[in-house]
């Protein structure tokens, strides 16, 4: 069984490499971490456990058919940390179907169904997170992907001290296309589930960002801002 806080769409990635792509999101619930900034607390605190749902691979496929019109997209698996669940056979039933499968993880677990994705996006943990990073674990997973799996590193960037963080991860691993993304320091949270993003601060933070590679000439690294934030701010379920 896997543990799914929500499924939702059809909407568009905004994050990475894949921007702007029609998926349809599948958040597991869990996490190993804890990062300061979170913004889908609702899938990682253990109180918010009786709001997930224990599903099979083929009711959680039975519920993206829905929402897709039974048109196969691309399903982006989320979470929390969705490298925690059991998902090899809903790879495989998935992709059976026409579904192309993406996943977005941290990089502090890998499975042996990594090999089975179509996109693996790993998004290691900045400074400012107050989460560890392990460089030897995010090589393990980047070798865990398939041959025909693409791989990406997203960078998540609040500070000076994330960006130096941000140039080491790149030169430790140069082969993997990598993107920058500013920081949303005023996610939504359980406890101010109203509260909205500061977007002027973001497009500010997103200048600085351009400006900060830029000066570094470091031109190989794409800088993303998240779009759905853009758009639909803190709203969830877009
Ligand atoms: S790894 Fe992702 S889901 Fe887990 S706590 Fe950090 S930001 Fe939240």
């Amino acid at each position: 069984m896997i543990l799914i806080s929500e499924i939702f769409g059809p909407t568009v990635q905004g994050e990475g490499a894949l921007i702007g792509v029609p998926t349809v999101f599948v958040r597991t619930g869990g996490c190993d971490f804890r990062c300061n900034w979170c913004d889908t607390l609702y899938a990682v605190e253990p109180s918010f456990k009786q709001q997930w749902q224990a599903m099979t691979a083929s009711q959680i496929m039975a519920q993206v058919q829905e929402l897709s019109g039974g048109m196969p997209l691309l399903v982006t698996l989320s979470g929390g940390n969705p490298a925690l669940q059991p998902l090899g056979e809903l790879l495989q039933l998935g992709q059976q179907q026409g579904y192309r499968f993406a996943i977005e993880t941290q990089g502090s677990k890998l499975q042996p169904w990594f090999a089975q994705l179509d996109y693996l996006t790993l998004s290691p943990k900045p400074p400012s997170s107050g989460m560890p990073f392990d460089p030897a674990r995010l090589q393990a997973c980047l070798q865990a992907a398939g041959e025909q799996t693409e791989v990406q590193l997203k960078l998540v960037i609040a500070d000076e001290t994330d960006y130096q963080w941000a140039r080491e991860v790149a030169q430790k691993f140069p082969e993997v296309p990598l993107s920058l993304q500013p920081c949303n320091l005023q996610a939504a949270t359980p406890d101010q589930p109203e509260q909205e993003a500061d977007l002027t601060q973001l497009n500010a933070q997103y200048r600085w960002l351009v400006e900060r590679a830029g000066s570094d000439r470091w031109f190989d690294a794409r800088i993303l801002p998240q779009l759905h934030v853009l758009v639909w701010n803190n709203e969830r379920g877009v």
